[in-house]
């Protein structure tokens, strides 16, 4: 459908300044013939003639523009409406179960617990009666065929989506009840699919740590086994990584989440698929 209407688009403005040259020589021709016969008979002076011809010329371009304006508006409008949508969208994750005595910079100690917990995307169950008890400072490991809902189940300890109520536990208290900042400062994503912004490593790599000395930095780089290969690079650190990190290679990009994963120093570390 996208393919037909931009042909139709395109087909109409190529009629356009045809149609347009077109209409503006038959103007001249008009102009030329009823005027220079006025003037041969002597009912307008060749001043007069000129003086016409000069204004008519003059309003040519402000036309043009009055439609190039309405075409810009119009396409201006088409894509207002489009971020306006994403602008409006209310989340439906919030902070309305908070409880206002956990203030905004709580530190978690990481302590995660499942109790009997269902979840599905719509009607399809993805993860049945899990329950799970993840001491604070341990580690574990889940594995599982693909689609077995390993990433659903670390998107609910983020809160990307909603467990059901009483079902998600952190420190002994449902996740609800924390702020949803709370939650989020406290816990490290590497997700499977890295997202890096087209800017210098250091920025990828501190994105989200407002202050986070040098030092803070090549550790993390450090711990994430890439600082000498950083390093390496003619600008070290200050390197653009090129839309969305295209100059690095997959291990690379994936080294670099997890070092910006690390310099949060998060209660809870989450790698999803982090190989
Ligand atoms: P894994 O990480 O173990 O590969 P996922 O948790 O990504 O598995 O997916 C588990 C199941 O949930 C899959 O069958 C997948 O198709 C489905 N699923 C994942 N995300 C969504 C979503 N946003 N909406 C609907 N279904 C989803």
């Amino acid at each position: 459908q996208y393919i037909h209407r931009a042909q139709g688009l395109v087909r109409l403005m190529g009629m356009l300044w045809p149609t347009l040259e077109f209409i503006l020589g038959i103007a001249m021709i008009i102009t030329l013939l009823v005027g220079g016969h006025e003037v041969v008979a002597h009912r307008i002076t060749p001043g007069d003639f000129v003086a016409f011809n000069t204004y008519m010329i003059l309003l040519i371009w402000p036309i043009i523009a009055v439609g190039w304006v309405v075409n810009l508006f119009q396409r201006g409008t088409a894509s207002v409406k489009r971020i306006d949508e994403i602008l409006r969208a209310v989340p439906g994750i919030d902070d309305s179960e908070a409880d206002p005595a956990i203030p905004a910079d709580a530190v978690l100690r990481g302590e995660i617990e499942f109790r009997n917990l269902n979840f599905s995307y719509g009607e399809t169950q993805v993860l049945r009666d899990i329950s799970l008890k993840i001491p604070a400072g341990s580690s574990l490991a889940i594995v599982g065929p693909t689609g077995s809902g390993k990433t659903t189940l670390v998107n609910l300890i983020a809160r990307l989506y909603e467990a059901p109520a009483g079902s998600l536990c952190m420190d002994g208290r449902p996740i609800r009840k924390y702020p949803l900042e709370v939650v989020r400062r406290n816990l490290g994503i590497v997700p499977q699919e890295t997202f890096l912004f087209s800017e210098t490593i250091r920025e990828n790599l501190a994105f989200g740590v407002s202050a986070s000395s040098d030092e803070e930095l090549l550790q993390a780089a450090e711990a994430a086994h890439i600082r000498r290969e950083f390093e390496d690079f003619p600008h070290g650190f200050e390197t653009m990584v090129g839309e969305r990190g295209m100059t690095l290679s997959g291990g690379q990009k994936q080294r670099l989440a997890i070092a910006r994963a690390l310099l949060r120093r998060p209660a809870i570390l989450v790698l999803d698929d982090a190989l």
